[in-house]
């Protein structure tokens, strides 16, 4: 019996009950397996061997004799235990290492945008890491490294994705949260030092400086090793002279140490190989040139094996939106970066908050030669959110005031420039014209720094007030949301690939 055939015998089983999705049937001898859904929910068919079907946890299995292999089906829950039997079968549902291939990262904070990530991914010579999210972004979605890894993991398999993809701990702090991310099966970690970056140097006068550098335990060896060098990139010259020595010195040591513990740690607790970014982008000060090349060099020399580095490049990087700044300044500073890197070799370069960065993209892939890695979050939420104020409009609505009412309170953490008079009164839009608020960087914003209220958001009983009819929409309207979602990261991918 070959998978039509199975499939043909589980529509005739169970009529029109479920719904299934045709691309994720896989195989191993006689046992197939493929993801179904009814109105409610998706599940897990199993159609096998009586040994194989009672490893899944599910309903009872139906005693279907199919075929002189005389197999069992069984309806089973798309929950961590199925997942990890599933991933013990099939190799390819574990995350992979990446290395120095052009990569994209795609944030999904609801856990269910995966399929149309895969979808805009097709035909692009793009490593996907599909698993990414942050510390902060779980606590604000309520979820954890294993929920995000195991949400991913069902998206690839709806979709019948067999190629590799990458999963990325992001914006990671201390040991205890990459142990944990490991334990789940990550495979890229991105090391967030900024609570070790000393931000007040810059304000220092002279005689401090010296006073607080020779209080640097290997202050004398770095001055012998970077002082007065002068490293030519791109036809400039850039000098490491005693006052910027020490300012950077001074800046990044701690950060740096905080590293070197950090990837000693995965080096001898990781089986496997695997990807590393260094980011300091969330940082108040934008990464000088001199700055990168010292760090990458320390670093280098610490014997650190990194892939990846995130800095904070010139100009203002907001949520969900187009960069703002000048562009023509930020591809000058940026050849820099780009020069730099490609002479010392051996890593990439990273760019964060690269949602909807549509007019710096061409730079940033051209520059590095596809020695790149992007990441975006934000943009798949908004395009989310979207589908929800086109299908259910009152539900956009309520959702819409609600983050008029927070926004003050979560744009704490965020650069913006957002000014919410610039929004039109919700009121006074009708139905169909909501999806024009998706256009507007006030309204995105508006939509995307709220996201964790919003999917927090309960009522008096304790019941969601938006996050379960958000799900209950996107799932009624999914051939909508997987295709307004993947049109959107296709726009982003489709300006990387002229490397
Ligand atoms: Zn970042």
């Amino acid at each position: 019996m070959n998978k039509k055939d199975i499939l043909q015998i589980f529509i005739d089983i169970y009529s029109n009950k479920y719904k299934v999705y045709y691309n994720s049937i896989i195989s191993e001898k006689y046992n197939y397996f493929f993801l179904v859904k009814d109105n409610q929910k998706k599940y897990l068919a199993v159609v096998g061997k009586p040994e194989m079907v009672e490893k899944f946890e599910g309903s009872t299995p139906e005693e279907k004799k199919i075929g002189k292999e005389e197999l069992l089906v069984k309806i089973c829950y798309l929950n961590h235990h199925n997942l990890s039997v599933l991933r013990e079968i099939f190799p390819h549902l574990n995350p992979s290492f990446c290395g120095l291939k052009p990569s994209f990262g795609t944030g999904d904070r609801l856990g269910i945008a995966t399929p149309a990530h895969l979808q805009a991914f097709q035909g692009k010579d793009i490593f996907p890491i599909l698993a990414q999210q942050s510390v902060r972004e779980m606590a604000r979605t309520e979820r954890n490294w294993q929920k995000v890894l195991d949400d991913t993991i069902w998206g690839c398999f709806e979709a019948g994705y067999i190629g590799p993809f990458g999963a990325d701990a992001d914006h990671v702090k201390d040991i205890k949260e990459l142990k944990e991310a490991a334990d789940c099966g990550y495979r890229m970690f991105t090391l967030d030092p900024s609570d070790f970056i000393r931000n007040d140097i810059k304000k220092l006068g002279k005689q401090e400086l010296d006073q607080l550098y020779i209080q640097i335990p290997n202050s004398k060896e770095i001055k012998k090793l970077y002082l007065g060098k002068s490293y030519k990139v791109n036809g400039q010259e850039l000098i490491l002279d005693e006052k910027s020595l020490n300012e950077i010195t001074l800046t990044y040591s701690e950060a740096l140490k905080h590293v070197v513990k950090c990837y000693e740690f995965l080096k001898g607790y990781k089986k496997d190989n695997f990807d590393l970014e260094i980011s300091v982008d969330e940082t108040p000060t934008v990464t000088s040139p001199l700055a990168h090349l010292f760090i990458v060099l320390e670093l280098q020399r610490k014997g650190v094996n990194f892939q990846n580095i995130a800095l904070h490049f010139l100009g203002d990087w907001q949520k969900g939106i187009e960069y703002i700044g000048n562009v023509k300044e930020f591809a000058k500073e940026f050849s820099l970066h780009a020069a730099i890197a490609k002479n010392i070799g051996g890593y990439k370069l990273s760019l964060h908050t690269g949602s909807d960065k549509f007019s710096v993209y061409p730079i940033f892939t051209q520059e590095t030669e596809g020695l790149c890695h992007i990441k975006t979050a934000g943009t798949t939420w908004l395009e989310e959110v979207k589908v929800v104020a086109m299908k259910a409009p009152a539900l956009y609505r309520g959702i819409h005031r609600f983050a008029l009412k927070n926004f003050e309170k979560d744009r704490a953490s965020y650069n913006l420039t957002t000014d919410l008079s610039r929004i039109p009164d919700i009121d006074t839009i009708a139905d169909d014209e909501l999806v024009n608020l998706f256009k507007q960087n006030d309204s995105r914003q508006l939509i995307h720094i709220t996201y964790g209220s919003i999917l927090r958001a309960k009522n008096d009983e304790g019941k969601y007030i938006f996050k379960d009819r958000i799900y209950k929409v996107l799932f009624q309207y999914e051939e909508n949301h997987y295709r307004e979602l993947s049109n959107h990261i296709k726009r982003h991918l489709e300006l990387l690939i002229s490397f």
